[in-house]
């Protein structure tokens, strides 16, 4: 057989199990909905075992991931008072996967303070979009407060004195540009 008659015979093959699986599926579903033995075998068997075994799966993965299990995280999480470990909300604010447990990816599982807390959807998104930088966040607190080091709390970090530029480029106030400010550095 050539390259192109193979191609031809497994698209056909394709077309035939798509429309055997349609005629299948159909019937199934006339069945399902007349025939209560038949959708009640259904749901005992087959739906069952998928509920009761995905959630081990589930189960599995979390251990896996962070080396703790569910009802490790909901301790921690009862510790926290039930609130974000960052901003302190009572709203995990995620539509479906509930509170996120965040860990410090410079650590091994298992080593203590691998799991930094149990927190909501945007403080963990947040963190990554800032990619756990602790300098890109102060950063970012530095430029959203319209200041250079002058405020920062940390002069360990930003030096002592005050920084005497006053204003932007472009002549505005806030978001000063400081040269002592390592930006992008
Ligand atoms: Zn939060």
């Amino acid at each position: 057989m050539t390259p192109k008659q193979k191609y031809r015979a497994s698209i056909k093959g394709q077309v035939t199990e798509a429309k055997y699986k349609i005629k299948h599926n159909a019937g199934r579903r006339v069945r399902y909905a007349t025939d209560p033995g038949f959708r009640a075998g259904l749901l005992e068997s087959a739906v069952g075992y998928y509920i009761s075994h995905r959630e081990r799966g589930l189960r599995y993965v979390y251990f896996k991931k962070y080396g703790i299990t569910w009802e490790e995280r909901d301790a921690l999480l009862a510790a926290q008072g039930g609130r974000c470990k960052l901003c302190g909300d009572h709203d995990h604010h995620a539509k479906s996967r509930g509170w996120h447990t965040d860990h410090d990816p410079a650590k091994k599982k298992g080593e203590p303070g691998f799991i930094r807390g149990i927190l909501c959807l945007n403080c963990n998104t947040g963190l990554g979009r800032f990619k756990e930088s602790a300098k890109l966040l102060e950063q970012a607190a530095l430029y959203i407060r319209g200041t250079c080091h002058a405020s920062s709390e940390d002069p360990a970090i930003w030096g002592a004195t005050p920084c005497m530029v006053a204003e932007t480029p472009a002549g505005r106030p806030g978001n000063q540009f400081c040269e002592r400010v390592p930006f992008f550095g």
